[in-house]
């Protein structure tokens, strides 16, 4: 027996622990409800969802890919289209804009941040351009006022995903305001189970400021209904958060602040901890709710290989582009080369970070990244 401390790149079963009786109690009171599609908890998380961010409204959904999916037909965006976003957050926004008819078309990132570089936008800009789609990657918000600024110019709209993002603030001059309550036409959020803000399943949202847009939103999302049992959008889905799910969120929501504070203090703990080593660790700013706890370095691939037989969880988020991914070659076929991008996916390396994370942990964590490097 080594006697070494393992440590787990997630635990949800800490916070489950935390959360009882107050989830099962939420679960009971559903339950016995007799009600568990679109009812009280739904309206109720919306509005408190919606005042959290500080946007005009809340419309729950499935899931964050349906809030993206939703969220670009609510704005018509479809055949002929174009839709600039990133290459490095997986597929999620490239499927949604796949799905519209529409192209993506991808710009790089910037290297500092991990998120869409907005010098890049106007060489990236068509007529054929639709909407501006940036990823606040890793619990980062990206630079959103230089990105509104060129789509007042372009006549653009803003659709944000915000799936790792819950409670971030904006950089710059919007720093008080939280993602989601910004300019932006949409915001999307996951509730997936590991995101700061995460269900017991699948579950998401869109915030907007725009009344009309909600309200479309709330059609689409129930199989285009205006009324009961009267379509009056073709194309409407049920993409519906549960009652369930929406109870279990209401009692997370009112710890997500103090949750983002533990994130932000484990995240100055690892600064502490790695500094001097030839490791690239994410560049400071006060808004972000590190999602993820993303590292850069040369050997990448062996310093992952040495955690993990060391029982130290980690993780590549993500490990390869999106036009590089082989369901999107032919929609990427026009695309120039992204070397930021490209080069980030051969260096990230994300290290165990949640609320619950002990400081032992993180010393166990920095122990074993300073003896890779010797
Ligand atoms: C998780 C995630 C999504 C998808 O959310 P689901 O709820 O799993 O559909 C979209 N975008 C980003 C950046 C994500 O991290």
């Amino acid at each position: 027996m080594s006697g070494r401390l393992r440590v787990p790149f997630g635990d949800l079963a800490r916070q489950a622990a935390e959360l009882d009786p107050e989830v099962t109690d939420a679960l009971a009171r559903v339950a016995r409800s007799g009600w568990y599609i679109l009812g009280h908890e739904v309206t109720a998380f919306e509005a408190e969802f919606a005042a959290f961010c500080g946007a005009e409204a809340c419309v729950g959904v499935a899931s964050g890919a349906e809030a993206l999916y939703l969220a670009l037909t609510a704005l018509d965006v479809g055949p002929g289209d174009e839709v600039i976003t990133v290459a490095n957050a997986c597929v999620y926004q490239v499927a949604a804009i796949v799905q519209t008819g529409a192209r993506p078309v991808f710009v790089d990132i910037d290297p500092a941040t991990h998120t869409l570089d907005p010098a890049l936008l106007e060489a990236a800009i068509t007529p054929r351009t639709r909407v501006l789609l940036p990823v606040h990657l890793y619990g980062r918000a990206a630079d959103m006022a230089a990105i509104w600024s060129i789509a007042r110019l372009y006549d653009l709209q803003v659709v944000e995903d915000a799936a790792q993002a819950h409670g971030a603030r904006y950089p710059g001059p919007d720093a008080g305001t939280l993602v989601g309550g910004g300019a932006s036409a949409i915001c999307c959020f996951s509730f997936y189970p590991s995101k700061n803000l995460g269900a017991l399943g699948d579950g998401g949202a869109l915030t907007t400021r725009d009344p009309d847009l909600a309200a479309r939103l709330r059609r689409l999302r129930m199989y285009g209904w205006g009324e009961k049992y009267i379509a009056v959008e073709a194309g409407g889905r049920n993409s519906r958060l549960d009652e369930l799910q929406a109870a279990v969120l209401r009692v997370k929501l009112r710890r997500l602040a103090a949750w983002n504070q533990a994130r932000r203090e484990r995240a100055a703990w690892y600064r502490e901890l790695l500094a001097g080593l030839p490791l690239h660790l994410p560049a400071d700013d006060p808004g972000h709710v590190y999602h993820l706890f993303v590292v850069e370095c040369d050997t990448r691939d062996a310093l992952r290989r040495h955690l993990l037989e060391a029982g130290i969880g980690c993780d590549v988020h993500y490990p390869v582009p999106a036009h590089l991914q082989p369901a999107y070659a032919a929609a990427a076929q026009r695309q120039g080369a992204l070397p930021h991008t490209e080069r980030a996916a051969t260096r990230v390396l994300s290290l165990p970070l949640f609320p619950e994370l002990t400081r032992a942990e993180v010393e166990e964590v920095a122990r074993t990244v300073r003896a890779f490097f010797g």
